[in-house]
């Protein structure tokens, strides 16, 4: 069972496939909630564009998300000041505050349970990372708060709050968006030159060309395969649980996460690198069971997010050799904002404007990183792996997911169900 609550109570728009050459100036590839504010935008912006959809729209990470639109990404602050200096954290945080600005403003317009919420990362033992995350935003001129009092059925030490932050439902959103966009559904783009897009059906003939299909498409250029990882978690929709007064997640690595949509709680956690073994739905269900015994589950979903090499997505030109191409990329489960923030940088590039983020988001920035050694050595090891079936997209060996019946990359997170159908990108094509 991967039923997401939000499906519920959204009907998604539906789009034909693109059947004729076409000529536009952008194209977007990829319909989860990168590309669709991305398109939004260039279409408020008045310039011709286009946007591509393997599948149907949102019926990709989107779909699964719990959607808290916040700057705070876990203890995010002391690491970017510690690699990147005061001046680029600080635009991360202006770039994500803003993008929470920006969907208020669409909530506006289109009703899509938009609610401001304050969040939290809380810790329940020592406070060690939340006093070094709190001297990095006083430092940075960051408004923050520590608090004891946090209402939940287990203790904790304390907490960080972001007053003003939000969450919503991000299909009621995307679905009110895409209803009056030029999107092509069940249109893969299968192979790209400069200026041309290689669909099953047809060619396109474009100008520039986002790439916002999750994990990137292309191998070629830009190293995404040395660059991330995908982190596969879990979330629990709960009824029957108590209310949580805000949006919280855990400081510790792999730990819960949780908000309310109406009266029920959705529990997330359970995380670990797809491909290899962590909590899973059990983790939660044991929760549950202990800290809201009269609880009743009323769905469940996994999904996968891309982990980058420092923590900040990559937002920007795909690689130093293609200054048409451009990526959205490297949400490290925070692809809210992220998203939103890929849509203000990308249509300002599209058209040749300058962006103040473009520096701290820029996918060329260095690749020398603790987690490329991690990355290098799952590939390395699942290469010489000798055993079958092998992944469609490099080669390496899969593992079998006992839980959701399917084989799973380590390497770089493509899964696939029993029949060798593909569920998960970045591989283009199913099991031989
Ligand atoms: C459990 C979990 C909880 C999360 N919770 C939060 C949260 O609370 N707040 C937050 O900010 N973030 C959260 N995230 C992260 C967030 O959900 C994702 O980062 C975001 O949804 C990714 O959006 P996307 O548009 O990049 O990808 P997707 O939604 O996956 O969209 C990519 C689309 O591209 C299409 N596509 C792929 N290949 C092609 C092709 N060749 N041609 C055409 N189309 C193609 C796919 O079909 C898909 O529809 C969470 C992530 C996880 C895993």
């Amino acid at each position: 069972m991967n039923n997401s609550v939000w499906t519920n109570d959204v009907q998604m728009p539906t789009f034909g496939r693109l059947e004729q050459d076409l000529k536009t100036d952008v194209l977007v590839v990829g319909g989860g909630l990168a590309g669709i504010l991305c398109a939004h935008r260039l279409a408020r912006e008045g310039v011709d564009y286009a946007l591509l959809e393997a599948d149907r729209i949102c019926c990709g990470v989107s779909r699964n998300t719990t959607a808290k639109i916040t700057s705070q990404h876990g203890c995010i602050y002391a690491k970017i000041l510690r690699m990147f200096g005061p001046a680029k954290a600080r635009k991360y945080y202006e770039a994500n505050e803003e993008a929470i600005q920006a969907y208020y403003q669409l909530s506006q317009s289109i009703p899509c349970d938009f609610e401001w919420k304050d969040n939290y990362i809380y810790s329940k033992e020592s406070n060690h990372d939340l006093n070094a995350e709190i001297a990095a935003l006083s430092h940075l001129g960051i408004p923050v708060e520590f608090t004891k009092n946090i209402q939940f059925r287990f203790s904790v030490e304390g907490a960080i709050r972001f007053r003003k932050q939000a969450q919503f439902n991000p299909l009621k959103l995307a679905a009110g968006l895409a209803k009056d966009l030029r999107i092509y559904e069940h249109t893969a783009a299968r192979e790209f030159s400069e200026h041309t897009v290689i669909t099953d059906y047809c060619k396109i003939t474009v100008s520039k060309i986002i790439i916002a299909t999750h994990f990137p498409i292309l191998n070629k250029h830009g190293s995404y395969f040395l660059k991330m990882y995908q982190q596969r978690s879990y979330v629990l929709a709960l009824e029957n649980a108590a209310q949580v007064d805000g949006m919280f997640l855990d400081a510790a690595e792999n730990g819960l996460s949780f908000r309310n949509y109406g009266d029920l709680l959705l529990l997330g956690g359970g995380g670990h690198r797809t491909g290899k073994k962590g909590g899973g739905w059990a983790e939660l269900e044991r929760f549950t069971r202990i800290y809201y015994p009269g609880a009743r589950e009323v769905c469940r979903c996994a999904t996968q997010d891309c982990m980058t090499l420092d923590g900040i997505p990559y937002i920007g030109q795909y690689s130093k050799r293609t200054p048409d191409l451009y990526v959205a990329t490297g949400f490290n489960k925070w692809g809210m904002t992220s998203a939103m923030v890929s849509a203000m940088i990308l249509v300002d590039l599209v058209q040749g404007r300058e962006n103040p983020w473009t520096q701290v988001f820029s996918p060329s920035r260095s690749i020398l990183r603790g987690q490329l050694l991690n990355n290098a050595f799952e590939a390395t090891v699942n290469l010489l792996t000798p055993t079958k079936p092998r992944c469609t997209h490099m080669g390496c060996a899969l593992k079998w997911n006992p839980i959701e019946h399917s084989w799973d990359c380590p390497c770089h997170g493509s899964r696939f169900n029993e029949k060798g159908n593909l569920l998960d990108n970045p591989a283009a094509n199913g099991l031989p």
